[in-house]
C-alpha cells in the first residue's frame, strides 16, 4: 500500500469538538456482578469536582456508569445517533484474550494491561474513546471484588445479585491515590488489587453457605461490604488515572491525525479503527471519520486501519516532537468499497498472530462481528473458497445487536462451489452474523475472502 505522511507546521491541538453523545443503555447479563452501575456511580460521586479525571473525560464522565458494562457486552454492536461501534474495539488488546474470564484467577491477566491501556487512552485519545477504555478497566476491577468472582464456588447468581444496590455508598471512606508516577502507581494498583481480591475471596467463602441455604439477608449484609470495596477500588483507580494522565509528558512528544471514509446510514455504519502495529495503541474514528493520537514518542510507526468491507490499510508515519503529522492511508479503495464485513479476508491480526481480529472461534465455526443491515435490504454475498475447502457458510439474520438473544433466522448453508448468492434481509432484521463452519484451524484454510455488499 502506498503511504503518504505530511508533516504540518505546528500543532493543531484541541481541534476536534467533543460530540455530545447519548450514553447507550447497556444490556445487563444474568451472570454479572449485579450492581456495576451503582458501584460506578458511588465511585464517581467520590471524585472531587476539581479532579483531573472529570476534566479529561468531560461530557463522557457520567457515561462511565454504562461503559463499566463493556466487557459483558463482548461482540456487540453499539449504536449512537445512527452510527455504530464494535464493543470489541474496546476489549481487543494485544496480550489480553478478548474472551478472558472475569473470574479469579483469570481476570488478574487484565489488571496491568487494562490499567496501562486506560491511562494511554486518557493521554492519547478523544474523551469518547478514553471513557470506553476506562469503562472496560472499571468492569474488570469491580468484577474482581464480586464474591463469586473472587471465590468461584457455590451458587453464582445469588452470591453476586443478592446485594442492596441502593445502599452502596463510600461517602465515609478515604479516597486513595495509588501513586504519583506511572510505574509506582501501576505497582501499587497490582498490590492493592491482590489484597482486595483476597478479601473478596474471604467474603465469598463466608457467603457460599449462606447463599446455598437461601439466607438472603445474610448474603446481603456481606455482599454490601464487597460492593463498597469495589466502589473504593474504582474511585482510587479513577483519581489515580486522572492525576497521572494530566501530568505533562516527561519527554518531547508528537501527534498523528487523519481521516478515514465512513459510509452513510441507514443502516448504521461501523466506525473505522486505527491501530499502531507492535504497540497496544488504537483509536476509533469519530462519526465523520476523523482520528488522532496525541503524545506519541518520536519515531517511525506502522499504522493499520480497519474499515468495514476492506482488507486492512497500512501507512508509515514519522512522529516528530512538537509536530502534528497528517497520515494518509491508501483509502480510495476503501471509499469505493461498499462492503460491510470487518476483516473480510482474515488478514488483520493486530491482537494475536494466530487468529483474525473481529472473528471468534466458537466450537465448530468462526463467527463474525454483527454486520448492520436495513430491513428488507438486498445483499450480494460473494465467497472465495480455497481449492479443497470442506467448510460451509451460514448467514444468521438478527434483530439484537448482542451475540445472543432476540429473533434469529438462518439462510440455507452456502457450500464450496457456490460463490455468489443474493439475499434479502427479513423486514425485522437489524444485523446479520456469518458463521464459517469448519474443522478447527485457520479460517484461511477454508475461505480467502467474503464480500457482503448491499445491492443498490
Ligand atoms: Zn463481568
Amino acid at each position: 500500500m502506498r503511504s503518504l505522511v505530511r508533516p504540518l507546521a505546528g500543532t493543531t491541538r484541541g481541534a476536534y469538538a467533543p460530540a455530545i453523545t447519548a450514553a447507550v443503555a447497556l444490556v445487563r447479563l444474568a451472570a454479572a456482578w449485579g450492581p456495576h452501575t451503582e458501584i460506578t456511580a458511588a465511585a464517581l460521586q467520590k471524585i472531587p469536582a476539581q479532579s483531573p479525571i472529570r476534566e479529561l473525560l468531560g461530557p463522557e464522565w457520567n457515561g462511565l456508569t454504562s461503559w463499566c458494562w463493556m466487557p459483558d457486552r463482548r461482540r456487540s454492536l453499539a449504536v449512537e445517533n445512527g452510527v455504530a461501534f464494535l464493543t470489541d474495539d474496546f476489549l481487543f488488546l494485544p496480550g489480553v484474550p478478548p474472551d478472558v474470564s472475569h473470574t479469579m484467577p483469570s481476570v488478574e491477566a487484565t489488571w496491568a494491561p487494562c490499567f496501562r491501556r486506560a491511562l494511554d487512552a486518557l493521554r492519547m485519545e478523544t474523551p469518547w474513546n478514553a471513557a470506553r477504555w476506562v469503562g472496560t478497566l472499571l468492569h474488570f476491577v469491580e468484577d474482581t471484588g464480586a464474591p463469586p468472582h473472587a471465590w468461584p464456588r457455590g451458587p453464582h447468581g445469588p452470591m453476586e445479585n443478592w446485594v442492596r444496590a441502593d445502599k452502596i455508598s463510600i461517602a465515609d471512606s478515604p479516597l486513595r491515590v495509588l501513586g504519583e508516577d506511572d510505574d509506582s502507581a501501576a505497582a501499587a494498583f497490582l498490590a492493592a488489587m491482590r489484597r482486595y481480591a483476597d478479601e473478596a475471596a474471604e467474603r465469598g467463602r463466608q457467603i457460599e453457605p449462606l447463599a446455598t441455604a437461601s439466607n438472603r439477608p445474610g448474603v446481603e449484609a456481606i455482599a454490601l461490604v464487597s460492593a463498597n470495596e469495589s466502589a473504593n477500588m474504582a474511585a482510587a483507580v479513577l483519581e489515580t488515572l486522572g492525576r497521572l494522565a494530566s501530568q505533562p509528558p516527561a519527554s518531547a512528544v508528537g501527534e498523528l491525525h487523519g481521516r478515514l471514509p465512513v459510509a452513510r446510514g441507514p443502516p448504521p455504519p461501523v466506525r473505522p479503527k486505527v491501530m499502531v502495529a507492535g504497540h497496544p495503541w488504537s483509536t476509533v474514528c469519530a462519526p465523520d471519520g476523523r482520528w488522532s493520537l496525541r503524545r506519541l514518542p518520536p519515531g517511525e510507526y506502522e499504522l493499520i486501519a480497519a474499515l468495514p468491507g476492506c482488507s486492512p490499510l497500512r501507512a508509515r508515519a514519522n512522529v516528530v516532537a512538537g509536530h502534528d503529522t497528517e497520515v494518509q492511508f491508501e483509502s480510495s479503495s476503501a471509499a469505493a468499497s461498499r462492503g460491510r464485513l470487518m476483516n473480510p479476508d482474515f488478514s488483520l491480526r493486530w491482537t494475536r498472530p494466530n487468529a483474525p481480529d473481529y472473528w471468534q472461534w466458537q466450537k465448530e465455526s468462526w463467527g463474525s462481528e454483527a454486520v448492520p443491515v436495513a430491513p428488507g435490504e438486498r445483499i450480494r454475498l460473494l465467497v472465495e473458497w480455497t481449492p479443497h475447502s470442506t467448510a460451509s457458510l451460514v448467514v444468521r439474520w438478527r434483530n439484537s445487536y448482542a451475540p445472543t438473544g432476540g429473533r434469529t433466522a438462518s439462510e440455507p448453508p452456502i457450500a464450496p462451489g457456490e460463490t455468489e448468492r443474493e439475499l434479502v434481509a427479513p423486514d425485522w432484521a437489524t444485523n446479520a452474523r456469518l458463521d464459517l463452519l469448519m474443522r478447527p484451524g485457520d479460517p484461511t484454510n477454508a475461505v480467502r475472502r467474503i464480500s457482503w455488499m448491499p445491492v443498490p
